[in-house]
């Protein structure tokens, strides 16, 4: 695996990997890797000729009081992961290379973004959009793979793709790829090293009080009433703060009250030990 510091040096190496016709599939990543990140990677390979992996750790996603400076950073180890799960290209850019002075831009996604980690992270998917666009301009994938784990971050992404004509023939596919959780339901995340043992024991609460609110939904329970149930069951285990517990439409987000006949999501955001947890599933229709 080669690694790429540089917009130059990016260009040079992705344009001998796509010599002989082959096909590049980029997996776009703050590093930190777990196993989540590495099914991206093994579905990029599994797909395409050539994998590359991107490890950038995005300042302009990050909201003034986050976990910037706080979040981990292990180049070295990431990079033999990679490595080790077959990907030909790392492009890990500075923040320099990435922002060089006099950075103007940004790409707002309406819509989508509203709601959700939108309104509790002001400006974060205008970050994620902008450095998401210029990966794909940089590498110029034919595949981009992203995990189903932050779900309104992959609807967010393929919206700007499908408005600023991004994808196909540029880039021929943007592939969700489901969720990777830990034996006891927890979603993977890089943030989850934050947690306590005591938090990361409490921490599975949120999956099963997921699971279970979406049997209850099923079963013709009032939404809000079982949504309410679900932010008392997460306070009730320890967690802080509930950011949203929601059900929406799995395309548009839009907030729903009711199951209707369309496929539907269930959102969640809440703190625990000061660290913000995400997930979210599938919810048939009715
Ligand atoms: P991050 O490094 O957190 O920005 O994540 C990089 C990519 O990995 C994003 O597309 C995430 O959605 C995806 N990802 C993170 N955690 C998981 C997981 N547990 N399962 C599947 N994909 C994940």
């Amino acid at each position: 695996m080669q690694t790429a510091n540089t917009l130059d040096m990016l260009r040079t190496l992705t344009a001998t990997l796509r010599k002989d016709g082959s096909t590049l599939g980029l997996v776009p990543t703050m590093g930190a890797l777990h196993k989540g990140h590495l099914t991206l990677i093994k579905a990029a390979r599994d797909a395409c000729d050539h994998v590359v992996a991107s490890i950038f750790v995005n300042p302009t996603q990050f909201g003034p009081n986050e976990d910037l400076d706080a979040y981990p950073r292990q180049l070295e180890e990431d990079s033999a992961m990679l490595e080790a799960e077959g990907c030909s290209l790392l492009w890990a850019p500075t923040v320099e290379a990435m922002y060089p002075q006099g950075f103007a831009s940004s790409i707002a996604v309406s819509g989508v973004s509203a709601n959700f980690c939108g309104a509790s992270r002001p400006g974060h998917f205008d970050g994620v959009a902008t450095v998401v666009c210029k990966l794909f301009n940089q590498v110029q994938p034919d595949m981009a793979f992203f995990g189903e784990k932050d779900f309104q971050q992959l609807a967010v992404i393929r919206t700007m793709a499908r408005d600023l004509d991004l994808t196909a023939p540029r880039v021929e596919a943007i592939i969700g790829v489901p969720t990777v959780r830990e034996s006891d339901g927890l979603a993977m995340s890089s943030r989850n090293r934050y947690l306590s043992s005591e938090d990361r024991a409490a921490a599975a609460t949120l999956p099963a009080a997921m699971r279970e609110a979406i049997a209850r939904i099923a079963d013709g329970t009032e939404v809000r009433q079982t949504l309410r149930g679900l932010e008392d069951a997460l306070l009730g285990a320890g967690f802080s703060q509930v950011d949203y517990a929601q059900l929406a439409d799995a395309t548009s987000l839009e907030p729903l009250e009711v199951l209707g006949s369309k496929d539907a999501r269930l959102l969640v955001a809440a703190k625990i030990g000061g660290t913000r947890l995400i997930d979210n599933m599938a919810v048939n229709p009715a």
